[in-house]
């Protein structure tokens, strides 16, 4: 079954309603509402915390230094997302890589 698709906020490409990342062009959150990535519950970009499980929702840029909501993008242009080596790129809030578990941020 071909599910719902809706367009990337991004880049326009469809993408299914609950994908974590566009397949398009990569960015965490393509479309519909915010989710917490690590329970998927839906949370809003004014919440400091999901209220689902509690994890952070806040990261601090590290180009202005701003704490912001942990979605792609500081509002000074800084990409907030970290990549783990396996490749996978993610917003910075989760200790370790939701797809190969090793923890991010080094050592
Ligand atoms: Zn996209
Ligand atoms: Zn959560
Ligand atoms: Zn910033
Ligand atoms: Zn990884």
């Amino acid at each position: 079954m071909p599910g719902y698709q809706h367009p990337c906020r991004y880049c326009g490409e469809l993408a299914p309603g609950d994908a974590a990342a566009c397949p398009a062009c990569g960015k965490v959150n393509p479309c519909g509402d915010l989710r917490c990535p690590k329970c998927r519950a839906p949370v809003k970009e004014t919440w400091k915390a999901c209220a689902g499980c509690g994890l952070k929702l806040e990261t601090v840029c590290p180009k202005c230094g701003k704490t912001v909501f942990f979605g792609d993008h500081c509002g000074c242009g800084a990409r907030l997302t970290v990549i783990c080596g396996c490749g996978e790129e993610q917003p910075p809030v989760a200790a370790n890589c939701r797809k190969c578990g090793k923890k991010l941020g080094g050592k």
